[in-house]
């Protein structure tokens, strides 16, 4: 493979949902990445023969100063996504929890030693710190586990999802649709999330979200390479500038939600909202038992994989 081809299948692999800047080959350690890749999703059974989690976790003894570092890093490690300055990652505290496979807080013993559990089994050193290294691990696997393909449905795999179930009930009827399997998902995850009263979603007498609820609705779904490039070009913009040009929503099996805060905005201050929403916190624990998987840097979008084809 020349550099430049791996230099694409990288970009491929790492593209991004709405915004188009993965992080470069030189961020990316590609060791790091592939010994992460091969490890088990945090969600799989694990072997009848291995211990539970929590007791392996325990059994690292992690530094004090662990701890300390991970409350600091938490806000302030350095890191870049697509040459832009990131700082922190308590962003990201939720999807890494179960990464890690636990649900201690960061400022503690316990979240540090099973940060260093994952480590060693990603091939790092086991310091309980989520440092770079550890940081982009993780990127990669949660990358990992995205739409690969950029393939346009068939029109008959293609179904017109109602107004109402949209974010904007105005929006276009070529911009309601989705790809058919995966709107099947949805609805079964919604149905799901309505049934989950703690959400206290609003619905109508037929168990649909109400016209007043705008949570989880979908904001956008399938979008050709003609209104992606439309989009582009009305919003030269920062932010949006970065719009993918090869967006997974080519394949209408990528849906944003709505899980609050302003829809679709990724400065820090409108992420830090949305990642604490309860239907968010929802979405992060359940959306994979339907085959949707989260893109880490945005809280909304979320892509639907088959069962069968993980
Ligand atoms: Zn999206």
């Amino acid at each position: 493979m020349t550099k430049r081809k791996a230099s694409l299948a990288l970009v491929a692999v790492l593209a991004s949902g709405c915004i188009a800047t993965p992080p470069t080959n030189s961020q990316i350690n590609t060791a790091v990445r592939e010994r992460v890749v091969n490890q088990p999703p945090a969600n799989a059974s694990p072997a009848p023969t291995a211990a539970p989690a929590t007791n392996a976790a325990e059994n690292f003894v992690v530094n004090s100063v662990a701890v300390g570092q991970n409350a600091l890093l938490a806000n302030n490690l350095g890191w870049t996504f697509g040459g832009k300055s990131q700082r922190g990652w308590r962003l990201y505290t939720l999807l890494i929890n179960r990464m890690i496979n636990t649900e201690e807080n960061i400022n503690t013993n316990r979240f540090a030693a099973a940060l260093a559990r994952w480590q060693q089994g990603a091939g790092l050193a086991p310091s309980g710190v989520l440092d770079g290294d550890t940081l982009y691990g993780m990127i990669s696997v949660w990358q990992s586990r995205r739409i690969k393909d950029r393939i346009y449905p068939h029109p008959r795999q293609l179904i017109t999802a109602p107004a109402s179930e949209f974010y904007d009930p105005t929006r276009e009827v070529e911009l309601r649709q989705v790809e058919r399997e995966a709107y099947n998902a949805y609805k079964r995850m919604l149905a799901a999330a309505i049934a989950d009263k703690s959400l206290g979603l609003q619905t109508t007498a037929n168990n649909e979200l109400a016209a007043s609820e705008k949570r989880l609705k979908i904001i956008s779904s399938f979008r050709s390479r003609e209104y992606q490039e439309r989009l582009r070009r009305l919003s030269p913009g920062a932010g949006r500038a970065g719009l993918a040009v090869n967006s997974p929503h080519f394949t209408g099996r990528a849906l944003d939600l709505y899980v609050g805060g302003d829809p679709v905005e990724t400065v820090d201050w409108n992420r830090a909202i949305q990642v604490k929403t309860s239907v968010y916190k929802w979405l992060v624990k359940n959306a994979e038992r339907f085959g949707f998987h989260p893109y880490y840097y945005e809280p909304w979008h979320w892509e639907y994989i088959p069962q069968e084809v993980k």
